[in-house]
């Protein structure tokens, strides 16, 4: 192709799921005039995820209502949409990407949003056709259009898209086993009185736990599967769910140059160490100020998003620096749980309310300042201890505990 038919945009994002598409929604809402195009591998035009492991698993929302928006919104905005392409490779110093259907496309800024790829089941067997992740929307439709033959279902991973799935199995009436490496659930998320509780909660509904084991191997036998687990017991299934994390997406921009290892390195404004690229979203290691700047990556739509608005701001000359508070919540039966901060690394758990009511907050510190609140049922917990975090707030942990106070009135003091 001749240099006169590359097509060339000021702005190019790759990837458009929750970082990419806000990346060009903010651009846009910020008045940046210039070209931007949206590449991606799939089909549809941006949508939610996280109904894809609650409410669209049990067909209880229409695809259509998992848009981020309208399918005409995209052009009216002047966004270019390029579907169905996979981006390959990545020229630093050309400022070109290669994609599936698009061979050269030239950028002035890149914006590498490509989130991260399901974690495979590292054992024989998992290429089944029956082990699914639930990562796109491609993945719960072909769990959907099976369901009719499947019985009993084995989830191995109990993070919180394990443990979601598990409660929407148990809600269409399967069988549910669900297996977790590590010897309580939740462990890279929580801390050990929410999993207990979840728990707790899961086993109630009915679902078999089998912690502190994994898959060591799966076998079709007949119609179904038969996973072996590390302690030598078989558990029968028709349908097994890995969600065991992801592995972010960022071949080609390390083998452009770019620094990283886990994820792609990015600094306070999302700049990776590639000239005019930047990364955002799951795939985006970047030194969190919640976490004591400790070098993280953060999988969940409030750091998509924050992370595209840092980045339009740069771009169109503003100061932003990449310092949003975490948060995060998770549906699982009539349970919400909402949480705020980063519990990583905690030293101490203060229980607010009384599990057993189905209402509670655990609030996390960190040498003796909150750090993180995870509330089952509590909005008003989740909102005023928001505050306390912001403030590093340093307060006893009886009277943290002590539900006849309103959080809000523990900063006065
Ligand atoms: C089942 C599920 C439930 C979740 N529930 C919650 C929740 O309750 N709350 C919450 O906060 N978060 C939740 N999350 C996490 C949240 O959805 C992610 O953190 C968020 O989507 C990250 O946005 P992103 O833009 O980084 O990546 P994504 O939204 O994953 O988008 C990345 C896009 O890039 C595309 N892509 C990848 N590589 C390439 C390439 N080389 N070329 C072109 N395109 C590429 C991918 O196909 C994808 O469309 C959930 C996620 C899942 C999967």
């Amino acid at each position: 192709m001749s240099e006169a038919e590359t097509p060339s945009y000021d702005v190019l994002i790759v990837g458009s799921g929750h970082g990419g598409a806000q990346a060009a929604i903010q651009l846009r809402q910020m008045g940046f005039g210039g070209s931007i195009a949206m590449i991606g591998e799939e089909t549809e035009p941006p949508y939610e995820r996280p109904p894809l492991s609650k409410e669209y698993l049990v067909g209880e929302k229409e695809f259509a209502r998992m848009l981020l928006r309208p399918e005409a919104f995209w052009a009216e905005r002047d966004i270019v949409r390029l579907p169905a392409s996979r981006v390959s490779r990545v020229d630093g110093i050309a400022k070109t990407v290669a994609a599936s259907r698009h061979p050269e496309i030239r950028y002035d800024r890149l914006i590498w949003a490509t989130g991260g790829l399901a974690r495979p089941l590292p054992c024989p067997g998992a290429d089944d056709d029956a082990v699914f992740a639930i990562r796109k929307r491609r993945d719960v439709d072909a769990i959907r259009a099976r369901l009719d033959r499947v019985g009993r279902v084995l989830i191995v991973g109990g993070g919180y898209i394990g443990l979601e799935a598990a409660a929407g199995f148990r809600k269409l009436g399967k069988h549910v086993v669900l297996v977790e490496m590590a010897d309580r659930v939740l462990a890279r998320v929580a801390g050990t009185t929410l999993a207990q509780f979840y728990a707790a909660e899961h086993r109630r509904q009915g679902v078999e736990l089998r912690l502190g084991t994994t898959v060591e191997a799966i076998e079709r036998q007949g119609d179904g599967l038969v996973a072996t687990l590390a302690d030598r017991s078989a558990i029968a299934a028709d349908l097994i769910v890995a969600g065991i994390g992801i592995v972010p997406e960022v071949g080609p921009l390390i083998a452009a140059g770019a620094t990283g290892g886990n994820g792609v390195d990015v600094d306070s404004a999302c700049r990776t160490s590639l000239p005019d690229v930047y990364a955002i979203g799951d795939c985006a290691s970047h030194a969190n100020v919640w976490a004591d700047g400790e070098q993280i990556r953060v999988e969940s739509v409030q750091n998509a998003h924050d992370m595209a608005k840092v980045v339009a701001a740069d771009i169109i000359g503003e100061d932003a620096r990449y310092e949003a508070l975490p948060w995060f919540w998770s549906n699982q039966y009539d349970l919400k749980l909402q949480t705020v901060g980063l519990s990583i690394d905690h030293d101490a758990e203060v229980v607010r309310g009384d599990p057993a009511s189905r209402s509670f907050s655990v609030i996390y510190l960190k040498r003796d300042r909150v750090v993180a609140l995870d509330c089952v049922g509590r909005a008003r917990d989740y909102v005023q201890g928001r505050k306390l975090i912001e403030a590093r707030a340093e307060i006893d942990p009886l009277r943290l505990a002590d539900d006849s106070i309103a959080l809000k009135d523990m900063l006065a003091d």
